[in-house]
This record gives C-alpha cells, structure tokens and sequence, in this order.
C-alpha cells in the first residue's frame, strides 16, 4: 500500500488494507454491509490501524462502516434533530444558548461517523467564514463564547484556521475558545499542523478542547501526545461520548474509556444519548439501560470520572439531564 495515504474512501480499499487474517467483521456486518452510501464513506489509516490493534475491532468498526440498517426509516429519527437550523443566525452561525455562538467552520471531517448529528446537514460554503464571524460577533457583544464545531474545524487548513480565529481574537468580548473534534483520534497528523497556534491562544482566550472519544481503544500514544502538548500550553481538555449499542453500551467499556482518558489527562463530560438523525436508529440504546449503565460506573469510578448522562433536544435553552 502506498504509504502517503492517510484516508480511505472506498470501502474496498480500507477492508483489504485491515487484511484477510482481519476477523473484526462478522457475517451480519458483511451481509449489511451498503457498498454505496448515501452518507459517504470515510476513515483515516490512522483509524483503521486503531481498528486493527483493538481487542475490540467489531466496536470500533461499527462506528465506521456503512450499513444497510441506515436505510431504514425510524419514528422521530429526522434530518435536523437538535434543531440546528431554526437556530441559524448566518450561513455559518448557529445559537441556541444564551451569550454563546457555534460556528459550523467545515462539512470537512476525520472520518464519517455512521451515527452522526449533521449526516443529513446542509452545508454552506464557508470560503468566507472568517469576516462573516467577525462582521456577526462585531454587533453581538454579549458572546464570551465562541465554539468551533463542523464538521471537524481541525480539519480547515492552517491558513484558514489562522484567519478564523484571528477573527475571533479581535472581540474582546469573547473571552472562551472551545473547539470540538475527533482528529486527536483520527488524524493526528492533523491536529499537530495547527501546533504553533494552538500552543498561543492560551494567552487569548479560556481555551477548551472537546474530543469525542467513543471507545478506549480509540486512544493511543499518538492521541496521549496531542493531549499533553495541549494540556502543557494551558488547554483545558473535555470528552464527549455518545452511548452507541454495540459499540460502547456495556458498563466495562465505559469504566475503562473513563480511566484512559484520565491517564491521558482529560475528563469524562458529557455522555450523550444519540440524537436521532434519521438513518441512525440502529444506534439506539433506550434510556433506562443509559440510567443502569451510569449506576454501574458510578460503583467503580470516583465521582470525577463519571459523566453526566444528558440528551440534546431542540429548542431547549440547556442539554437535558436524563
Ligand atoms: S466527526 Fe462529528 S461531524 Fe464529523 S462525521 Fe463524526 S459525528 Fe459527524
């Protein structure tokens, strides 16, 4: 395999790459396996030898592959479900809370996530996203937080992310930088190209970094690399889960992704109930065993270390406790 590859986008490609000794693909996977989907294929090598490394591969390789199950129409599963665009104040600007903005920076990601959020999202272009953020947060002072989401916004080119934070910098109202994103875990190669400016904007802003981090396996030497260089220049680093069946709804793996995530200096914030994209159904885990699993933890672990158990839902001034 040529070495300079770094994601795949056909699926045949990425299962020769895992190997024909690969036994993380069971039959119902490959029977369920969609070929051509319509939420497009997409995963990092660097994910793929996450999958390959993992005692867990099936867990891991859920998270990623398209499945015919995705086709499938559920009740209540729709194509915005945490109201992302009533809540549009810009092409790119969503604000659903109180003196806090969410800037939708890229449709660009690590990987596709076969459960997520804005599968069904229409993306704007975002060529001029830096003076459409400074020309909004120029006459919406009361914003002291500004959240970077996507999309992944690592992913932007470091041009790019330069200018939009330097948009960003220029209020200074705003005094909290959170970016959201999977590239510790998926690309982070990536992550490291924004280093030099990563490492400044403590001196700027409250910076926060939320990963989402869904199973410990995800978590390597590279991943705990990222994260020391940015705890050392003053991030403050948060984790976001997503409660998938099949992939992290046992009390075990939840316990030890809590405790991976500590050794490598972040803290378990939110464990998120799925939103209900349509095409994701399959995800589902019903919120008493959600209730059960966090009881479970919560006998294993010190308070700091379990997250809150919520739910998005759209319109709500605050995510919902569960
Ligand atoms: S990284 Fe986030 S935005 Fe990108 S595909 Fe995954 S869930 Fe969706």
């Amino acid at each position: 395999m040529d070495n300079s590859v770094k994601t795949f986008t056909h699926i045949s490609e990425f299962l020769d790459y895992l190997g024909n000794d690969f036994t993380g693909l069971t039959s119902e996977m490959r029977a369920n396996l969609d070929q051509e989907p319509t939420f497009a294929f997409n995963c990092s090598k660097h994910y793929a030898d996450l999958i390959k490394n993992s005692a867990e591969p099936v867990k891991l390789l859920r998270e990623v592959l398209p499945s015919t199950d995705e086709l499938k129409d559920a009740p209540g599963f729709v194509d915005d479900p945490v109201g992302d665009l009533p809540a549009g104040k810009s092409e790119c600007i969503l604000q659903k809370y109180e003196n806090r903005a969410l800037i939708v920076s890229t449709s660009a990601c690590g990987v596709r996530c076969r459960f997520c959020f804005r599968r069904n999202y229409p993306f704007q272009d975002t060529q001029n996203i830096a003076s459409e953020v400074s020309n909004w947060l120029d006459v919406h002072t009361s914003i002291w937080e500004v959240i970077l989401s996507g999309g992944d916004p690592l992913t932007l080119g470091p041009g790019p992310f330069r200018d939009l934070v330097e948009a960003i910098a220029f209020h200074p109202s705003v005094t909290t930088l959170r970016i959201h994103t999977r590239l510790p875990i998926m690309r982070p190669d990536l992550v490291m190209q924004h280093f030099e400016l990563l490492r400044e904007l403590p001196a700027r802003f409250n910076c926060v970094l939320v990963v989402h981090v869904n199973h410990p396996d995800e978590l390597d030497e590279e991943s705990a690399a990222v994260f020391a260089q940015l705890k050392f220049s003053g991030w403050t680093l948060l984790n976001q889960s997503v409660l998938l069946k099949g992939v992290n709804d046992d009390a075990e793996t939840l316990e030890r992704l809590s405790r991976r995530l500590f050794e490598q200096g972040v803290l378990p914030y939110y464990l998120h109930q799925l939103d209900h994209a349509k095409g994701v159904a399959h995800f589902e885990v019903s919120d008493e065993r959600a209730r059960e699993l966090i009881a479970q933890i919560r006998t294993k672990l010190p308070g700091y270390l379990v997250p809150k158990l919520v739910r998005e839902i759209a319109g709500e001034k605050s995510k919902t406790p569960i």
